[in-house]
């Protein structure tokens, strides 16, 4: 696919551009400040900022342009709206990383038989929005009132631990991403299927697999 992507030059962008490229993508890297010209491309990725993202998605959808997201800490019901009357696609990810999305299903099963749920969820300090998508999307997932903390740091890159009390044990489960190479194949994931997808909004990985 010809794409175009936002934040190609970020921490995110700088390792899932190359990993697209590989795949046989055609990537156009649009930074802060660049002129969205979307003419004859057929998606796009946004991986920029909360501030960013509903602006560089407007812009696309208004151009006819379909988007996979991956920015977090925004709301995106109303563009997700736009992309619906405009019979296009949405796709929004809190987390594009499969161990992440799997530790997600075993968090909504456990919860089944241990109530009692907490989550840890900590990121490099750069991460501007707290609690993570991840964390809030489990802790939908979980149901209830679960408290998240959230912790950013020097050297740490993503990791959640979904802790569950009970009588006398306790049940942790914990993904860390090591590299963000970890969310291309939720992005070529999401890429293959876009077309496939409803139009307007789709959250989450979990719809795809
Ligand atoms: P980052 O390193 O700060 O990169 C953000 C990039 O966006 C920068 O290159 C920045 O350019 C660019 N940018 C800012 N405004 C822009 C605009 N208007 N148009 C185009 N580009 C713009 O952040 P990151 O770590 O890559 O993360 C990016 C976002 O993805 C964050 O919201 C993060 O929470 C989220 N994230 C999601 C997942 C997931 O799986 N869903 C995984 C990791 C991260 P300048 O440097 O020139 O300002």
């Amino acid at each position: 696919m010809k794409l175009a992507f936002f934040g190609a030059g970020g921490k995110v962008g700088r390792a899932v551009v190359p990993v697209l490229e590989r795949a046989g993508h055609s990537v156009r890297g649009i930074g802060a400040g660049d002129e969205v010209d979307l003419t004859g491309l057929d998606a796009c990725v946004d991986f920029t900022t909360p501030d960013a993202a509903p602006r560089n998605v407007r812009s696309a959808l208004e151009q006819g342009v379909s988007c996979v997201v991956g920015t977090t800490g925004w709301d995106t019901e109303e563009v997700g709206e736009l992309a619906g009357e405009r019979d296009l696609r949405l796709f929004v990810a809190p987390n594009f990383s499969i161990g992440a999305v799997l530790m997600m299903r075993f968090a909504a099963e456990a919860a089944g038989f241990l109530p009692r749920a907490e989550i840890v969820e900590l990121h490099n300090e750069a991460k501007k929005d707290a609690p993570s998508g991840t964390a809030a999307a489990t802790a939908k997932l979980i149901g209830g009132d679960v408290p998240i903390h959230s912790v950013r740091l020097p050297g740490l890159v993503a990791h959640q631990e979904v802790l569950f009390g009970g009588e006398g044990q306790l049940l942790t489960i914990r993904h860390d991403t090591t590299g963000r190479e970890s969310f291309a194949d939720g992005v070529l994931l999401a890429l293959s299927k876009l077309a496939e997808l409803p139009p307007g909004l789709t959250v989450g990985l979990d719809a795809l697999l």
